[in-house]
């Protein structure tokens, strides 16, 4: 692995470039924000693509089954550190799995690893940072990343 700085808002229309080959219905529509402030993280460039991808792919399968589907991606910053959520209007998390979708092989997919989180949840641990879900079943899932800025530029 390469530690570079990584522009924040870059990495993440990355990943939205990404997905946009793995969408293959039109109703769903994937939606990055974020501000014109340059925000910088230190890091692998390629294990936080990955991180993002999980996060975005998880969210495109939550919607398969819905009638017309949103991603957002909103980059944002919170003091000393980048802010990005990933907010889907899939079908939710059930409260009772809500404390196992990290834990390495669980998965609720019949062609499922249960392995996506976990990576991520340690990729973004490696990197000094945080993750959060917040979810309710039927709505949607939002997945909160918390990733330190790089000192020297904050
Ligand atoms: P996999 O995608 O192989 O099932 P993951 O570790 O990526 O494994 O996710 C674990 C489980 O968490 C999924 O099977 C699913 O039940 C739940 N999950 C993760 N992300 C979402 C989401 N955005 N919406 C609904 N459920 C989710
Ligand atoms: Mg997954």
């Amino acid at each position: 692995d390469e530690e570079t700085s990584l522009n924040v808002g870059e990495t993440v229309e990355e990943v939205a470039r990404l997905i946009s080959h793995q969408m293959k219905r039109a109703d769903i529509t994937c939606n990055v924000y974020h501000k014109a402030e340059q925000l910088t993280v230190k890091g692998d460039r390629n294990q936080i693509i990955q991180a993002f991808l999980n996060l975005s792919l998880n969210a495109l399968e939550a919607m398969k089954e819905t009638e017309s589907g949103v991603l957002s991606i909103t980059v944002s910053r919170e003091k000393d550190q980048a802010k990005i959520v990933f907010h889907d209007s899939g079908d939710g998390i059930p409260a009772s799995k809500l404390n196992r979708i990290f834990n390495p092989f669980f998965s609720t997919k019949q062609e499922g690893t249960g392995l996506g989180l976990s990576i991520t949840h340690d990729l973004i641990n490696e990197h000094k940072g945080s993750i959060e879900v917040e979810s309710e079943f039927g709505k949607g899932s939002e997945f909160t990343v918390r990733l330190p800025l790089e000192p020297d530029r904050t």
